[in-house]
């Protein structure tokens, strides 16, 4: 394929996916492969799950890596091993995430300590040290690229029961709009979307319990998402197209919760 204006290809192109073994990951990473891009499927302990998702992939040059994202010296040799594996990293994908229960009401000081520290290492320091080493190899490089973070729309209504992830939903959505314009000049964009419920296995056992019903009826379409509905929105803000669109926090959320 040709490169566009915008210097970033439409297909053929490196990318990196976190948490990537089930879930959204696996969703983003078949719609990645779908249209011909080579994708680095990165999982932490389910390893099983994510040579799955490898198997699964339309197309050639697939990887599979694993790397704990609390680790800050991992998520520097996952940056090289994707970058070796790929020839490059065109796009990064941050979507791993942790989601510890911790209602203050209800838990020690502890445990709220450990909630804290384990949901900040990995959803917002992972994503922001991830985000710089693969920046620095595209700048280095000399290669325009994509960064898109899997937020939440848990950032605007509250996690009641998880404010540590809310917390840090809405920190990484800063962190990118803080990319989006330190990494303009290097023909970088950074994105978020910020999804609504989606039916994963993590909340299979919420949607098919007694609170399945009301969570459906967030949304007045009366259903929750399916994972593909957020990777076509992550395909949209990875694309050459979409580099008008950089800093922007898109709401994937069926009408659920409207910000104003
Ligand atoms: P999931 O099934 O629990 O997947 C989470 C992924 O993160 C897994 O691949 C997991 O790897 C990885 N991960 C967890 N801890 C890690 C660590 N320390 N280091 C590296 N990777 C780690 O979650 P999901 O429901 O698909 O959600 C994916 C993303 O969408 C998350 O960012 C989540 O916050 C966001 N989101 C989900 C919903 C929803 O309703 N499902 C709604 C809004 C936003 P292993 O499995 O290999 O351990």
């Amino acid at each position: 394929m040709g490169r566009t204006v915008a210097g970033l290809r439409a297909t053929g192109r490196g990318v990196l996916v976190t948490g990537a073994s089930r879930g959204i990951g696996r969703a983003v990473a078949a719609a990645f492969a779908r249209q011909g891009d080579r994708v680095a499927v990165h999982c932490s302990t389910r390893r099983a799950d994510a040579e799955e998702t490898l198997a699964a992939l339309e197309g050639e040059g697939h990887v599979l890596l694993a790397a704990d994202l609390a680790d800050p010296e991992r998520v520097l040799a996952l940056a090289t091993e994707a970058e070796e594996a790929l020839g490059g990293v065109d796009v990064l994908v941050n979507n791993a995430a942790v989601m510890v229960a911790h209602p203050p009401a209800d838990t020690s000081y502890q445990d709220w300590q450990d909630a804290w520290r384990r949901t900040v290492d990995v959803n917002l320091l992972g994503a922001a040290h991830l985000s710089h080493c693969v920046a620095r190899r595209m700048i280095d490089g000399g290669r325009e690229g994509r960064i898109v973070n899997i937020g939440s729309r848990g950032a605007f209504r509250g996690e009641p029961d998880h404010p540590a992830y809310g917390a840090t939903k809405a920190a990484l959505h800063a962190l990118g709009q803080s990319l989006a314009v330190a990494l303009a000049p290097h023909g970088i964009a950074v994105a978020s979307v910020a999804p609504g419920f989606v039916a994963t296995e993590r909340v299979a056992g919420r949607l098919d319990g007694p609170e399945g019903a009301d969570i459906r009826a967030q949304s007045p379409f009366g259903r929750v998402a399916d994972p593909a509905e957020i990777a076509a929105a992550v395909l949209y803000l990875a694309s050459p197209a979409a580099v008008w669109s950089s800093g922007t926090v898109l709401d994937v959320n069926g009408a659920s919760y409207l910000r104003t």
